[in-house]
C-alpha cells in the first residue's frame, strides 16, 4: 500500500490518473494472459509431431525389423524432426513481432504427395493402437496452402481421431477437389461429440467432460488452433458428429 502525493493536482487530475492507471493495469492483464494462451498454444503444437515420433521410435526398436526397415524409421523421424525445427524457427520469428498470431505462406504442392507423406508420417502411432488407417487421395490435384501449416491442421485432426477411437476401428483421411476448393476430412469411428457441445469444441481450452477422465494430457487448444491455422487460409472447418458413432472433420480451402 503506497500513496503518491501530486502537490498541485486537483480532485478532477488524481480522478483522472487513478482512472488511467486502472485502465493500465486491465491492459496488461489482458496482455499476460494472451501471452500464457500463446505459450499453451506453442506448447501443444510442439507436442503433436512429439507424439507421432514416438511412435515411430517405438516401432523402430521392435526386434523384428530389418535394418533396412529400421533405418526407413529413422530417415522419417529426422524428417519430422527437421520439420519441428522450422516450427521452432518460425515460433521465435513469432516471437519478435508484436502480433502474436500465425503467418502463412501459401505454395503449390501436389496434394497425393501431401496425403503419402502424411500417412507415412502417422501410420505407425495407428498401427500401436491398432486402428485402421486409411488415406484417400484418388485424383490428385495442386494444393494452395501453407504445407507445414496445412500438415499442422491434419496431424491435430488425425491426433484426435486417434485419441478417441477405440482399437479395431477405421479412421479415414480423404482429399479431394471440389469446384475451386480443396476438401480435406478426417473420419472416425470413435466416442463422437454431444449435439450441444459441438459449437464449442473449437473454443480454447474447450473439452468435452467426458473426454475428459478418458484421456490423459489434452489441453483443449487443438482444434482451436486448427480452426485459426485454417481461418488464416481464409478456409472453413466443421464437423459432423454422432455420439457413438464417429466424428467427420471437414475443412475447406
Ligand atoms: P483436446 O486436447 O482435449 O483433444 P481439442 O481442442 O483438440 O482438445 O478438442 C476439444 C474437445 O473436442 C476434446 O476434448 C474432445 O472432447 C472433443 N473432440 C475433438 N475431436 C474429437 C473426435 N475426433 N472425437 C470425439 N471428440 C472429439
Amino acid at each position: 500500500d503506497f500513496r503518491v502525493s501530486l502537490p498541485n493536482a486537483g480532485k478532477d487530475e488524481l480522478g483522472e490518473l487513478s482512472m488511467a492507471i486502472m485502465e493500465l493495469a486491465t491492459d496488461l492483464e489482458t496482455m499476460k494472459t494472451e501471452r500464457n494462451e500463446f505459450l499453451a498454444s506453442i506448447s501443444h503444437e510442439l507436442s503433436t509431431p512429439l507424439t507421432y515420433m514416438i511412435g515411430y521410435l517405438k516401432v523402430a526398436m521392435r526386434n523384428e525389423l530389418t535394418d533396412e526397415e529400421r533405418m526407413e524409421y529413422l530417415k522419417i523421424i529426422a524428417e519430422e524432426s527437421n520439420r519441428m525445427k522450422e516450427l521452432v524457427k518460425d515460433l521465435m520469428e513469432l516471437a519478435k513481432m508484436d502480433e502474436l498470431s500465425f503467418t502463412v505462406e501459401k505454395t503449390y504442392f501436389s496434394a497425393q504427395r501431401f496425403a503419402k507423406e502424411l500417412y507415412r508420417l502417422v501410420q505407425p502411432s495407428f498401427e500401436l493402437k491398432n486402428i485402421n488407417l486409411t488415406i484417400l487421395c484418388e485424383k490428385d490435384f495442386q494444393l494452395f496452402a501453407d504445407p507445414l501449416r496445412l500438415e499442422q491442421i491434419l496431424l491435430n485432426l488425425l491426433d484426435n481421431a486417434l485419441k478417441y477411437s477405440e482399437a479395431n476401428t477405421d479412421v479415414t483421411m480423404t482429399v479431394y477437389e471440389e469446384g475451386a476448393n480443396a476438401v480435406l476430412q478426417v473420419s472416425d469411428e470413435g466416442i463422437g461429440i454431444p449435439h450441444d457441445e459441438i459449437d464449442r469444441i473449437f473454443d480454447k481450452l474447450y473439452r468435452v467432460e467426458k473426454s475428459r477422465s478418458r484421456t490423459s494430457g489434452g489441453s483443449g487448444l487443438g482444434l482451436a488452433i486448427v480452426k485459426e491455422l485454417v481461418e488464416a487460409h481464409d478456409g472453413v472447418i466443421y464437423v459432423e458428429s454422432r455420439v457413438g458413432t464417429g466424428s467427420t472433420f471437414i475443412v475447406k480451402l
